[in-house]
């Protein structure tokens, strides 16, 4: 849900810092009459333990023939991370999958070497509210085959103000079935109104994306539209919902690789983002075919292949 404009991002490893409140607006971008705010990356945090993007889209009045239609485009070195509020959304993709994910459920796709997948409308009409995220893959897995996971279900966590739904990685005692290549942890909070101490993993860092309603962290107040980062070294939270609200609460170890960010994909220099286009572009068999009614996504170039005599003469 990504695909509507090819960002250059240069990604090195951010600073890291103890427990604080940084709030960063999000960046206003426009897919199939859908609002993306998009929280991550930032210009000053591109990480967040390994998660690497975050798009907020909707709230939208969608129908069959209005709303997201998103063609075949490729991935590598990530994770799609795809979570609904409202609504539904169809996911194909080159491993054979066809899958539609409805709220409360998770559709989790590994790119490793090389994928490509379509997000298209069903026949739902009504409210379509989300979000996809992308998780960075180590080295370790990066270059492995693709892979895809559909979780009809995820662990639930009572708390206070609300219940929390954990998507990846344990959050509270519970643990998602989701696969998982880094420590980090991904978290629904579904807050009624009232405070709740959130339990927090020390040697993590951790940032907050509200969706609807408004948080109260440290005095700041959370609305959406904004990235929280909370830096590291906190065990415990202390979470007011000021009203009712939904938020995202993401997490892990600071990325120790870093990484380089173009268009779909998470590489680690330009030469490997080179490649991979090329691939894409020339209709290799490294990103496989979905099968999708929609017509493949291709953008130029990257802009240091674009004008290489400029590049020379700067
Ligand atoms: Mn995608």
């Amino acid at each position: 849900m990504s695909d509507s404009d090819a960002p250059s991002v240069r990604l090195a490893t951010d600073s890291v810092v103890d427990a604080t409140v940084e709030v960063s607006d999000s960046r206003m971008t426009e897919l199939g009459g859908v609002t993306i705010r998009r929280a991550l990356p930032q210009r000053s945090r591109r990480t967040v333990g390994a998660w690497c993007f975050v798009d907020h889209m909707g709230p939208a009045t969608v129908t069959p023939n209005r709303g997201l239609d998103i063609g075949p485009h490729p991935h590598i070195g990530l994770q799609t991370v795809t979570w609904l509020l409202a609504g539904e959304v169809l996911h194909r993709d080159s491993v054979g999958s066809e899958q539609v994910i409805r709220p409360g459920q998770l559709n989790l796709m590994t790119a490793g070497h090389g994928v490509s997948h379509a997000e298209e409308a069903t026949s739902y009409a009504g409210e379509l509210q989300g979000a996809q995220l992308w998780v960075a893959q180590p080295t370790a897995t990066r270059h492995d085959g693709a892979d895809f996971e559909h979780h009809a279900s995820l662990p639930q966590v009572e708390l206070d103000a609300g219940v929390a739904s954990v998507l990846v990685g344990d959050f509270a005692g519970a643990s998602s079935p989701a696969r998982r290549d880094t420590d980090h942890v991904g978290v629904d909070l579904d807050l009624h109104g009232g405070e709740s101490p959130i339990p927090l993993e020390p040697s993590f860092e951790y940032a907050v994306v509200v969706m609807d309603g408004e948080v109260a962290i440290d005095g700041g107040h959370i609305q959406p539209g904004v990235l929280a980062y909370l830096g590291l070294g906190r065990a415990e939270l202390l979470l007011r919902a000021t009203t009712s609200s939904r938020a995202l609460l993401i997490g892990g170890v600071p990325f120790p690789e870093p990484i380089l960010m173009w268009w779909n994909y998470v590489a680690r220099d330009r030469e490997e983002v080179s490649q991979a286009h090329a691939e894409w572009t020339s209709g290799s068999e490294r990103f496989g075919q979905v099968a999708s009614s929609l017509p493949r996504i291709g953008v130029g170039p990257p802009p240091w292949t674009a004008h290489p005599a400029e590049e020379h003469q700067r």
